[in-house]
Order: structure tokens, then sequence, then C-alpha cells
């Protein structure tokens, strides 16, 4: 978000990895950067007009922040934004803008006025640009925040501007461009105004449902089944057409990640792929929002900002069908939504007990539940374990003494990871005491983990990884301490240990994923068995 912050030129190492490329080629790209900027400037209402689909006019006012008279001037010009410093900062964008770019472009290939105020009890700025010059700065009186028009595009480029479609297709363009931000904000005011007849009215709206009810036909909204999933890495929510009511056309499939609307294939081969074979050839409705950390989103792939990458497509394609799949699932049958959720919520059924629970080669644990049975990942798992209890901190980690403390000599830079973390490590479990130097002796590890003098050795090196700047530097932390004291993969467990991972594992709050992301345990039916065995 702009607000409050100045315009500046990005510095040239920044601007070099900034993926380059043309922003605007045809209206709709122009009023979808419109609207971010907008929505970035903490509007909460916002006018987008257009005539001829946008050909001979553009023109979108909000009433977000405002800029003054020095910042207008800047932010005409390219890689000029008030939304990044540097090139770290492209690695953690939580604005829609980043490139400094849109303005400049749309200057490039409009007759552009931008008319702008931060604060209605003073004077606004008013300023003109053709071919990229500007014409004229002035005073004007306004209300606090934005109008930018944008008038006969690609009047300097002829051939462009016969290669733009016919007015209503433009128009459409448009519209939908506008309609992706009205569902990602649904608290914000839209109106579109197409040749002077207002095409679209939204008021600002409690809920997406609601959103969606103001935007879509009753018995599409209808056909939609909320869901919601949690994972450590990445969160979905959203709605899901019901595949029973399913045509072969779509209303819509809407993508936001980190509520940025995208076109992901990744994606959308989930969504088909958790529907599965129910859809019979027909095309789902969905609207899904996607979160996760921004830095583990690349946004900056694409010049338009459309294409974004998740650090592991894999991992986002199996999250997805499986989210998808849960969320159709709610529908499913009582008997199997009732186990799922007693399930999920720690409660381990009767016959979850371990028959005789059996190591696949000394990795995996099996064990029956009441729907059918269940895969452990007997590191993951217990890494999620150590991981909620460390977090829950002393009152349900209790320190296991070392017979025989174990010493080590640190780096520079573990000892001072060491130093910033004592006090954190002790309330987990890990008493570290400071021995000489840069020695220090561990006195206590976590009870139940498998911390040698290895682990303690690497833990300290991913302590020192652990930036002292990193948000939630405690779950890290957590995170670092459960990944070091869990069972390791090929380790083989005797049937008191399996019974306890098994057992403590279904106690979690979120058994289902280890702190990283990585599922724990993976879910066979009893339908799935009979599916495979054909006998249904
Ligand atoms: P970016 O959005 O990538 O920063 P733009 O060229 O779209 O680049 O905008 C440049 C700068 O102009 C923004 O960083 C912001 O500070 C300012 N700006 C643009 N549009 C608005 C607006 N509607 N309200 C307030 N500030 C704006
Ligand atoms: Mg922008």
């Amino acid at each position: 978000m702009s607000a409050g912050r100045r315009v500046r030129l990005l510095p040239e190492e920044t601007v070099r990895r900034i993926a380059a490329g043309e922003v605007i080629v045809r209206p709709a790209n122009a009023v979808k950067e419109l609207i971010e900027n907008s929505l970035d400037a903490g509007a909460t209402d916002i006018r987008v007009e257009i005539k001829l689909g946008g050909k001979n006019l553009i023109r979108v006012s909000d009433n977000g922040c405002g800029m003054t008279r020095e910042d207008v001037r800047l932010a005409v010009a390219r890689h000029a934004t008030s939304k990044i410093d540097t090139a770290e900062d492209l690695t953690r964008i939580t604005s829609y803008g980043f490139r400094g770019e849109a303005l400049a472009s749309i200057a490039a290939v409009t007759r552009l006025t931008v008319e702008t105020n931060t604060d209605e009890s003073g004077p606004g700025t008013g300023l003109e640009i053709e071919g990229g010059e500007t014409k004229g700065i002035s005073e004007i009186v306004r209300p606090r925040g934005t109008t930018i028009t944008g008038r006969m595009l690609f009047y300097n480029l002829p051939v462009r501007r016969a290669f733009m479609k016919s007015d209503n297709y433009e128009a459409r363009l448009v519209v939908e461009n506008v309609r992706n931000y009205a569902i990602a904000y649904p608290g914000v005011g839209f109106t579109v105004v197409s040749n002077e007849r207002e095409v679209m009215r939204l008021g600002p709206a409690g809920s997406v449902k609601e959103r969606l009810k103001a935007l879509f036909e009753k018995r599409v909204v209808e056909g939609l089944v909320e869901t919601k999933v949690d994972n450590p890495l990445l969160s979905l929510s959203g709605f899901l057409g019901d595949p029973t009511r399913s045509r072969s056309f779509y209303e819509v499939q809407a993508i936001f990640m980190n509520k940025r609307p995208v076109r992901n294939p990744t994606v959308v081969r989930a969504v088909y792929e958790g529907y599965g074979p129910v859809l019979t050839g027909n095309n789902p409705d969905f609207v899904l929002f996607i979160e996760t950390d921004p830095s583990r989103l690349d946004v900056n792939l694409h010049p338009t900002k459309q294409e974004v990458r998740f650090a592991d497509e894999r991992f986002l394609f199996d999250f997805v069908s499986e989210a998808v799949r849960q969320g159709l699932g709610i529908q499913r049958g009582k008997e199997t939504a009732d186990a799922d959720f007693l399930y999920q919520r720690g409660f381990v059924p009767e016959d979850a007990a371990p028959q005789e629970f059996w190591q696949l080669h000394n990795t995996y644990i099996l064990a029956q539940v009441t729907s059918g049975y269940v895969i452990v990942d007997q590191h993951a798992a217990h890494e999620r374990i150590l991981f909620e209890e460390v977090m829950k901190g002393r009152e349900d980690v209790a320190p296991q003494g070392l017979l025989f403390p174990i010493t080590l000599e640190l780096s520079a830079e573990e000892f001072e990871a060491y130093e910033r973390a004592k006090d954190r490590l002790a309330k987990m479990g890990v008493e570290v005491v400071p021995y000489s130097g840069r020695t220090v002796a561990v006195e206590t590890v976590p009870a139940g983990s498998f911390m040698g003098k290895d682990e303690v050795r690497e833990l300290f090196a991913d302590l020192a990884k652990v930036k002292p700047g990193d948000v939630g530097i405690g779950t890290e932390l957590a995170k670092v301490v459960a990944c070091k004291g869990a069972v390791k993969a090929g380790q083989r467990l005797t049937s008191p240990e399996m019974e306890s991972i098994i057992n403590r594992l279904f106690a979690c709050k979120e058994p289902y994923f280890c702190p990283h992301g990585r599922p724990a345990i993976i879910k066979i039916t009893v339908e799935d068995l009979e599916r495979r065995f054909g006998r249904t």
C-alpha cells in the first residue's frame, strides 16, 4: 500500500530484475493497472468509465490516499514507485504494483490527465501529459483521491489502434476485469459506466458470498459450496460448483493468489483433478482464493502480473486437488463427513488403535481408522507433533535431561543465533548453557525427541539461518527444533514408539501436514479400496 510513502525512482539494479515487456495492449490492461493502483491506495470506492470499449476514453476515479504534487510528477516516469525500494523487496510483494511502469506506459499511448488530492482541505494537483511529455501542471480543487483519464488509446500507434477488437468485445474484457477485483475486494464499491450508461454498480458488500450474489444469477450462487482448507504453506478458501449441477459451460472460474486475479494452469488442472470423474465432461464454476507467504509467490514473471509462480508447483497441485476433494467431500454422506470431522479434531475412533500399526521400509507407519487406513510419514508426523508441542511452551514440553550434556563449539554466527534464541529455546525444552568462549553445553532436549550430537549440531547451523527480523521468529525456531528432534526416515521404531506417534499425531491441531506443509498422513478409504478392487 502506497499510503504515506513517497514515490521514488527505482535503482538500476532493481529495474534490471523486473520482468520487462509490454503492459498495455488493450483497454482492459490499462483499466486493470489503474484499479490496482486505486486498491493499493486504499480506495473504498472505485468508478470506471469507458467510451467505445475504452478506445476513446478510459477513466478510473478513486477515493484513495491521493498523491502530492511532487509524487504526481515522478509517478508518471518509468520505474517510479512508492511500493518497493530494493531488489530484495521483489521477493515479498504485498501490493499489486511494484514495477512503477503502469502510469508511464499508459501515458505513452494515450493523452493522459491525472487529477489528485491527498487532503481536500488543501489544493490538489492536475497534470496533463501527451506523448510522454508533461504539458501542464496546475492546482485544482477536488476531494481526496485520484482520477486518471486516458484519451484516444494508441492515437500515436495506428497499427495498434487497428488491432483492437470490436467496442463490445473490449468493453466486455474491461467489465470482466472489474468483476475480478470486485470479487477480491467485496468491501469496495465499484461502478462501471460505458458510453455514459451505468453497466455495473456494486455497493460495498459484507462478504465474498454477498458480492457473488450481486454479480451472478441466483442459480449460479446457489450451486456453490463454500470451502476452506488450511495448511502451513497455503490456505485455500472460496466456492466450488456443486458437481451434480455443473453444466457444459461455466459461469465463473476465478483464481486469486494473494488476492491477485491470476491465470494459473496448475491450479485449474488441480481443480479438475479434485473433482475427478464426477464432472462427467462438464465444467464447474469456482472462485478460489489461495493465500501464501509473499516470499513463496513469484509475481515478477510477466509484465501484466497475471501469471505467478508458487515456489513448489507440484505441492500446489496436490494441495489444491486435495482441498477440492475435501471441500466437496462434505456432501459425500453423513457417515464419512462425521468420521472425518472427529478425526481431524484429534478424536481417535475406537478402531484406530493399533491392530498391529506396521512400519513400512522403516519410514512409514500404517494404521487402521474407521473409514479405511492411513499411511503416516514418520518423520513428517513426528515433526508435526514436536512442532505443536514446543509451540505450546513449557507446560506441554517437558525438557528431558541428558545424562551427558552435549558440548559443541559454535561458529560466530551460530553463537550469535544461540544468544538471541536461548530463552525461547529453553521454553521449547532445549536448555543450553555457555561453557567457555563459543563452546556451549546442551543440557536438555524436548521429551520424546530423538536429538543426538549430530542433530544438535545441525540445530545450531539451522538456527543461524533464521533471520533475526523474521516475522514469527518463535515459529521458525519451533520448526527447526521439531525438524531436528523428529525421528528420521529409515529409523526402525518399536511398537510402543509407533503407537505413541500415531496417538500424539491424532491429538494435533493440524495432523495432516508437517510444519513445512508436506503431507504427514495419506488416507485411503474403504471406498477407494473397493473401487480399485472393482467391488463397486
Ligand atoms: P506501481 O503501481 O508499480 O508503483 P504505477 O506506474 O502504476 O507503478 O504507479 C506509480 C506510483 O504512482 C505508485 O507507486 C503510487 O505511488 C502512485 N499512484 C498511482 N496511482 C495512484 C492512485 N490511484 N492513488 C494514489 N497513488 C497512486
Ligand atoms: Mg501500478
